[in-house]
């Protein structure tokens, strides 16, 4: 039940390639698709999601072409956009109700199970009868994930739900996303790196419209085994050091500025041995692209 994506590319027409030669196989449960703004991640999942057209490749989900058949994969899509829009005066029960009949629920007895239901799921049935208007960031898209549920879909897209959410309301949300990952495909796109090492089984990160690394986060990160050296550094001793070291990324730790630095033999120089996370991962592998040292990850 993989989605396989195989060797997609798509140019805009003001000339930017915002896709090149994307090439991956998304197995069942969560997948993090990373990179930094730009990178190419909502060009993919529009495309995943049959909203835009690619120039080249192909995408296959059980047996559907999915760049052809876009009513079938329509039909077993959740889709939950970047810029999710809500009526801001209408009830939460009163746009889920409508959204189900859209999506083909004529029956009303069935109809007010599955909303209901699904608004139990996100933990918004106390407040069904409030105005969307009224919801906070993370209720709101509590409820995207709620009419992103609506048909039970198998293929579920996600792009970049966290962003906006206090910390409490991201660890609520990503919590209901883990729940409902089992058995289906659930894309995740973000640029916060915790969201995908806290939850997905596997990554791929794409920089420039390339994927430049994909795999299981924890493998990724073992690959990295003693070869992360950190050093406390001033301004000056920053640039001297990032000129003879394989730079990581530089994070300020308690106010201090810490660099990190890749290397297979012990670097000496004060650096001393770190235990390697999946940002070192992402920086190594979006530097390898040429993107600058001082991008963050979150
Ligand atoms: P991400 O989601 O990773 O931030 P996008 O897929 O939105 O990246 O964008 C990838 C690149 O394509 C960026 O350079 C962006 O400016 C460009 N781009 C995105 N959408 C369009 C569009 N409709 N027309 C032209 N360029 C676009």
């Amino acid at each position: 039940m993989s989605l396989d994506i195989s060797h997609l590319g798509k140019r805009y027409s003001n000339g930017v390639q915002a896709l090149s030669d994307v090439t991956l196989s998304i197995p069942p449960g969560m997948f993090g698709l990373l990179g930094p703004n730009g990178a190419g991640k909502s060009s993919l999942m529009r495309t995943i999601a049959t909203l835009q057209e690619a120039d080249t490749g192909t995408i296959q989900f059980e047996g559907i072409d999915v760049l052809r058949e876009k009513e079938k994969v329509r039909q077993l899509l959740g889709y939950l956009p970047q810029e999710f829009g809500v009526y801001p005066k209408v009830t939460a029960l009163g746009l889920l109700d409508h959204l189900a009949v859209l999506k083909g629920i004529r029956d009303g007895k069935e109809r007010r199970e599955v909303v209901n239901r699904l608004l139990q799921r996100v933990n918004l049935f106390d407040a069904r009868h409030r105005r969307l208007g009224t919801f906070s960031g993370g209720m709101k898209q509590r409820f995207g994930i709620a009419q992103a549920l609506l048909g039970n879909p198998r293929l579920i897209i996600v792009d970049e739900p966290t962003a906006g959410l206090d910390p409490e309301e991201r660890v609520r949300f990503l919590n209901l996303l883990a729940e409902i990952g089992e058995q289906r495909v659930i894309i995740l796109s973000t640029h916060i790196v915790a969201d995908v090492a806290d939850l997905c089984r596997q990554t791929a990160i794409i920089s420039q419209g390339r994927v430049v690394q994909s795999g299981d986060p924890l493998a990724l990160i073992g690959a990295l085994k003693d070869r992360i050296w950190r050093k406390f550094v001033t301004p000056d001793e920053l640039s001297v050091a990032a000129s003879k070291h394989q730079v990581v990324s530089t994070r300020r730790v308690s106010g201090r500025m810490a660099l990190r630095i890749h290397s297979e033999a012990p670097p000496g120089d004060g650096f001393e041995a770190q235990t390697p996370d999946l940002e070192d991962v992402y920086f190594l592998a979006i530097h390898s692209q040429g993107e600058p040292v001082e991008a963050v990850a979150a």
